[in-house]
């Protein structure tokens, strides 16, 4: 099913992009952030959320625009490099000025039009499409009424961390975004420099999301927990298997599931 509608979207796609690659920046050993300048067309509309195909000699992949939608001249991916992986080698082996090919935009990954408040849960590049919904959220007129949002970023070890001074300004700038990178596989944040703790927590992205929530309900009088949980959107990108466990969770903790959108790498 999912396969038939990449195909679908692939065939019936017509906007083909000729991209320059302006910087390829390695943010730990195996994350890449690819940036693009737009050359023909010279600008892309799309919705934050949505993924483009680059095309690879015959073999396609799908990569989730990690800039924000207002940017429309250039754009930046957030690509893991598999070993050995088709398009991880074509685009570790880019350099400056060199041209790519992508089509789209492509993908009903989105942001709901509605102002409720939200929670980000993503594990490595599934932060990409997040990201750039977040972005885009945040550069939205401010509003009183602007919704709340909350990352939880789930990372194995202090070696994965990366654009925490990207993340910290946003939620510096910006008070109603709040994120948490939450490490698996670390036993204790003695690593962490004093002042970037409380950006940091120990434990699966899950698990933060319900200690955080126990938290968070303490400020609200007269309300159950599924009420509560229930007011927000819930915005998931991981791999196939974690975005199944974590709707799973999230439905057996009481949340609709009109209140859960994902995508899946
Ligand atoms: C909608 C969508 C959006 C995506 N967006 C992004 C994105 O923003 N950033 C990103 O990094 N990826 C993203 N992906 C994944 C991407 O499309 C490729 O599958 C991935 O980059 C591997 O491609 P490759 O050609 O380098 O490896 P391939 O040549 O396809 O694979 C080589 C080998 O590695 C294995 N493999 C493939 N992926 C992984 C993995 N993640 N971890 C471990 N082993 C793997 C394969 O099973 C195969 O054995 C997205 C996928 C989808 C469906």
């Amino acid at each position: 099913m999912f396969v038939c509608y990449i195909i679908f979207e692939t065939i019936f796609m017509i906007n083909i992009f000729k991209a320059s690659l302006t910087e390829k920046k390695q943010l730990t050993a195996d994350v890449f952030l690819f940036s693009f300048d737009l050359i023909n067309p010279d600008k892309i509309e799309f919705e934050a959320g949505q993924y483009l195909i680059l095309k690879v000699n015959n073999q396609p992949r799908l990569y989730s625009i990690f800039s924000s939608e207002e940017n429309k001249k250039s754009m930046q991916l957030l690509v893991k490099i598999i070993p050995d992986g088709v398009a991880s080698t074509y685009l570790t082996n880019l350099k400056s000025g060199d041209q790519v090919e992508f089509q789209g935009p492509a993908g009903a990954f989105k942001l709901q039009q509605n102002r409720r408040d939200k929670i980000f849960l993503a594990t490595f590049t599934g932060l990409a499409p997040l990201y750039s919904m977040i972005t885009s959220c945040l550069k939205m007129e401010k509003k009183l009424t602007q919704p709340k949002l909350y990352l939880f970023w789930g990372l194995r070890h202090f070696s994965d961390i990366c654009l925490l001074d990207e993340l910290k300004q946003l939620s510096i700038n910006n008070q109603q975004f709040k994120f948490f990178i939450c490490l698996s596989r670390e036993t204790d944040l003695s690593k962490i420099k004093d002042e970037n703790k409380k950006y940091f927590k120990l434990g699966r992205i899950n698990d933060v999301w319900q200690k955080f929530n126990s938290q968070l309900i303490k400020q609200c009088s007269n309300v159950t927990m599924k009420q509560f949980i229930n007011n927000f959107d819930y915005y998931l990108c991981a791999s196939r298997d974690v975005v199944e466990s974590l709707k799973q969770y999230l439905i057996e903790k009481g949340i609709a599931k009109e209140n859960i959108f994902s995508e899946k790498f």
